[in-house]
């Protein structure tokens, strides 16, 4: 039983001093606190200036397994996960083999169940080896426990097969989650195109690889009438556009990364490739763009994007001299803009993701209760998941304890997660989980970590 702390469930239009019960993993009871009387036998968490919310969801990661366990494995994946307060966690199919196959996915669900942590839900790929031609047998997909369709990682270039995946996928009663580039426009671009990427002279990204796509997606998907979630949306235009679908009643969400609305591109001068991913970190009027749109609710919810990788990958080999020293690089040498521009793209996210979304109840950009939606509610809607998201009595019990006010520094080298690919080491942040309970079970106990 969980007492006296501050129960905020969007979903059930919950906020304020409950106590909850949790019998057999499934949530039993929210009545006002002192009211419910614990059972004899009850584990008592005192909950008293906690929030205790529905087990955070995460639409969008990557766990690297099967096929790169020195970046990630689905079991420390899912430690990090609970350790970022993560009830639930979508995994992407860019795996290797891709997850394109109900083998693949029941063997992720296996692993997940052996590792104990977050649960995984599979994200499907849309097409055959993330090939953008051939569709993935959907139905099998969603047979073996895929909830989601994405080719994320590479966007699907072809209308004729976006068409065609829509159809089907709509049809399943799912969602197809897009990543939004051109290629064309992408080029050899390492970062945005714009001072930051000047300085060091290195190819930029223009904001038009990602709204030129989201463009003609949505135009797609209206037509179809289909459910399209727009993953990591990164810039002012394609908000606009996201923002212009959504009063014409269509059906689209979209989902923005915690590095998307904290850092701007001149993170990339301090921290080279560990603020290297795609979408690119973009300028300061787009993070600006993607704060408002937080607040305004075109942005549905939040996504880490999660994407461990080795120093190899990232070519700290030859880059960690220049990056990561405290200044910002300056001009790069040939051989140096290189290794930037085939440096694996992404950072890690699951165990900062909460810690940087507080700030932005800490500043005023939301309040609690729509940050908690954006991170349980929300996903947990895109995920079709009718027992995850809220804590209404006889849902499973999936729990998010948050310390709204610890004051802690990122430390990398802490991280569960294998990986150590993050722009935020050293970043001073208040709030982080507590606990994470899944099904009743508590995941993750940060309490002895902490001292209040
Ligand atoms: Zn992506």
């Amino acid at each position: 039983m969980l007492t006296g702390g501050r129960v905020i469930d969007p979903a059930a239009g919950v906020d304020g001093a409950y106590d909850l019960l949790v019998t057999e993993g499934e949530v039993d009871g929210v009545e006002p606190s002192g009211t419910l009387k614990p059972p004899a036998d009850a584990l008592v968490i005192d909950c008293a200036g906690l929030w205790v919310v529905p087990g955070l969801v995460d639409p969008h990661v990557h766990l690297r397994d099967p096929g790169f366990p020195e970046k990630e494995t689905i079991a420390s994946g899912l430690l990090a996960a609970a350790a970022g307060g993560f009830a639930t966690v979508a995994a992407m199919a860019n795996t290797a083999p891709v997850n394109d196959t109900p083998e693949i996915a029941r063997y992720m669900i296996e692993r997940a169940r052996e590792a104990g942590g977050a649960r995984l839900i599979p994200v499907s790929a849309v097409t055959k080896g993330l090939g953008g031609r051939e569709l993935a047998d959907f139905a099998a997909m969603a047979e073996a426990g895929a909830r989601l369709f994405s080719d994320d990682g590479i966007p699907i270039d072809s209308e004729a097969v976006l068409v065609g995946a829509l159809d089907k996928i709509s049809r399943l009663g799912f969602a197809i989650s897009l990543h939004e580039e051109d290629r064309a426009l992408t080029g050899q671009g390492a970062m945005n195109a714009g001072d930051a990427s000047k300085r060091l002279g290195v190819a930029g990204i223009p904001a038009g690889a990602e709204s030129i796509r989201v463009r003609r997606d949505l135009a797609i998907a209206i037509g179809a009438q289909a459910q399209v979630h727009v993953a990591h949306v990164s810039t002012a235009e394609a908000l606009q556009l996201v923002r212009a679908a959504k009063r014409r009643d269509a059906a689209v969400t979209c989902e923005v990364t915690p590095h998307h609305f904290t850092l701007d591109d001149s993170a990339v001068l301090e921290w080279g490739p560990n603020a290297r991913m795609a979408p690119p970190l973009r300028s300061r009027d787009d993070v600006q763009a993607l704060r408002e749109a937080i607040a305004d609710g075109t942005i549905d919810m939040i996504a880490t994007d999660h994407a461990p990788h080795d120093p190899a990958s990232k070519r700290m080999d030859r880059l960690s001299r220049l990056f990561g020293q405290g200044h910002p690089a300056a001009r790069l040498s040939f051989e140096d803009a290189d290794a930037l521009a085939h440096s694996a793209n992404g950072v890690i996210g699951l165990e900062t993701a909460l810690g940087l979304a507080l700030r932005l109840v800490h500043e005023g950009v939301i309040g609690a209760v729509r940050m908690v939606e954006m991170m349980s509610a929300a996903p947990a809607r895109l995920l079709r998941l009718e027992d995850a998201g809220t804590l209404v009595a006889g849902t499973r019990a999936d729990v998010t304890l948050i310390d709204p006010d610890c004051e802690w520094t990122v430390d990398p080298e802490r991280f569960l997660s294998k990986s150590r690919n993050t722009p935020f080491a050293g970043m001073k942040l208040r709030g982080k989980a507590l606990v994470t309970i899944v099904a009743g079970q508590i995941v993750y106990d940060g309490r002895g970590a902490v001292k209040s």
